[in-house]
């Protein structure tokens, strides 16, 4: 890890840890932090929320994102810089598939993933290392006989 992406991660962290603290998970017991930087300078946090009704639990990540697509300052055109996830487990946890999907709607490729575990260890990674040939809107321009392959 770089200098610089040692430095946006620790500015990340603490955002990502204030969140954790408010997850409401009776029912896995992690809890899991997430906060990301705009490229509007602004920082958004969100908690994973779960729910007795499973498939109505949503990740932190997500939670994130919404709140920032709810202010403003994330859309189609204005994009996520860097997200970092952090969580109460000692390993370090990746997003899952689902919130790789949804980051890659508002970030590019190359947008950085932080990823910590509860001991402050963090691992960095891309948005395209963590999902290559992302379904994104390129699909709805081209248009579907377009693209046949990867
Ligand atoms: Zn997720």
């Amino acid at each position: 890890m770089t200098t610089a992406e040692k430095k946006l991660a620790q500015k990340l962290l603490p955002h990502a840890r204030r969140a954790l603290k408010c997850a409401h998970s009776p029912y896995s017991r992690v809890k899991v932090g997430a906060a990301l930087l705009t490229q509007t300078g602004r920082i958004f946090s969100g908690c994973n929320v779960e729910n007795a009704s499973y498939g109505g639990t949503i990740c932190a990540e997500r939670v994130a994102i919404a709140t920032a697509v709810a202010h403003g300052d994330v859309s189609g055109r204005r994009r996520i810089r860097a997200l970092l996830i952090t969580t109460n487990q000692k390993s370090i946890w990746p997003p899952c598939g689902i919130c790789r999907q949804f980051i890659s709607e508002f970030a590019s490729p190359e947008m950085l993933v932080f990823a910590a575990n509860s001991r402050g260890q963090i691992s960095v990674t891309t948005l395209k290392e963590l999902l290559p040939h992302a379904f994104d809107n390129r699909y709805f321009k081209l248009g579907r006989a377009r693209r046949t392959g990867f």
